[in-house]
């Protein structure tokens, strides 16, 4: 269905643009300044007051989306954002909860107006992932393109880079590095700093406790950060349930690490995303972050707020 009413023309960079937004949602662009919007602050739990995982990051006019976690496309609406794609998206690695949005991403986009490929990075494997699902979604382009929807040849197309460690992203007064992290059996995870606007933002993706996070995240404005309870480690009643305390600590941060990792870094705002509760109170989890060390500013993210 194209029920789209362009908005008009803008010039960035030299090159018009055009920029489409879901009717009547929030103004954009906001500021100049650099914005961070967790569009979802979800982990695999279907939770439906938290998106899968998703930031953007707001420059101006220009949106950089961190993991397009199921609900993105939604979520870019509510917040306001482009819904005819992204200046760059960046996957963090590509487990199913952090990637589960990317045909949304894609399709969406394209079927909301975008013409231009859309700038996508990732770790290896990335490239064969997207690959896959633009053939599975082929019937559906073939019939858009050529039926009477008119949908614009090839607007699906990506500008892929698979990348390693390093500057990832160099345009306009923004930088983005990607930094590798370690993440239980994943050969390649990234957590991402982003400096723009005289702002420095680091996300974490999903990591355990990381030395190299740690000497990224030194006195960055924002650190959003993975996190579950230390108080909380104990088998899961199910097959294979006696592993679970192992896998916490080989694949995610708990609260007291992360408590010590930001006494360290010193962020001015630590947010809390990707949250694995398992039955603790959000106090609970702050008090943890306390008895790590951490003095400073603290928040757990919300879908949709600003920071
Ligand atoms: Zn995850
Ligand atoms: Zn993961």
């Amino acid at each position: 269905m194209r029920w789209l009413v362009a908005v008009g023309l803008l010039a960035l960079g030299g090159e018009a643009q055009a920029q489409r937004v879901f009717p009547g949602g929030p103004a954009f662009p906001f500021s100049d300044s650099a914005v961070v919007i967790p569009l979802g602050t979800g982990t695999p739990v279907p939770n439906p007051e938290r998106s899968g995982p998703a930031t953007a990051v707001v420059v101006g006019r220009r949106v950089f989306l961190f993991d397009a976690g199921a609900g993105v496309m939604r979520r870019m609406a509510a917040a306001g954002l482009p819904i005819d794609g992204v200046t760059a998206a960046f996957i963090s690695h590509l487990h199913s909860d952090h990637t589960l949005g990317l045909p949304d991403l894609i399709l969406t986009s394209w079927v909301m107006g975008r013409s231009a490929p859309m700038r996508l990075h990732g770790p290896p494997g990335l490239r064969r992932m997207t690959d896959h699902l633009l053939a599975a979604w082929a019937e559906d382009t073939i019939v858009r393109v050529n039926g009477l929807e008119r949908g614009r040849p090839g607007g699906y197309r990506l500008d892929l880079r698979e990348i390693r460690e390093g500057v990832v992203h160099d345009s306009d007064g923004v930088t983005v590095t990607a930094i590798r992290v370690p993440h239980g059996e994943w050969e390649h995870a990234y957590a991402y700093r982003v400096e723009a606007a005289g702002r420095s933002i680091l996300i974490s993706g999903d990591t355990r406790a990381s030395a190299a996070l740690e000497r990224a995240a030194t006195g960055v404005d924002v650190l959003v950060h993975e996190v579950y309870p230390e108080s909380r480690i104990a088998p899961e009643n199910r097959p294979g349930g006696e592993l679970w305390p192992r896998y916490l600590r080989e694949v995610h941060t708990s609260d007291v690490e992360l408590g010590r990792i930001a006494g360290s870094a010193k962020p001015r705002l630590l947010v809390l995303t990707h949250v694995l509760f398992m039955g603790a109170s959000e106090e609970e989890i702050i008090a943890g972050i306390r008895r790590g060390g951490f003095t400073g500013r603290v928040v757990i993210a919300r879908d949709l707020a600003r920071y």
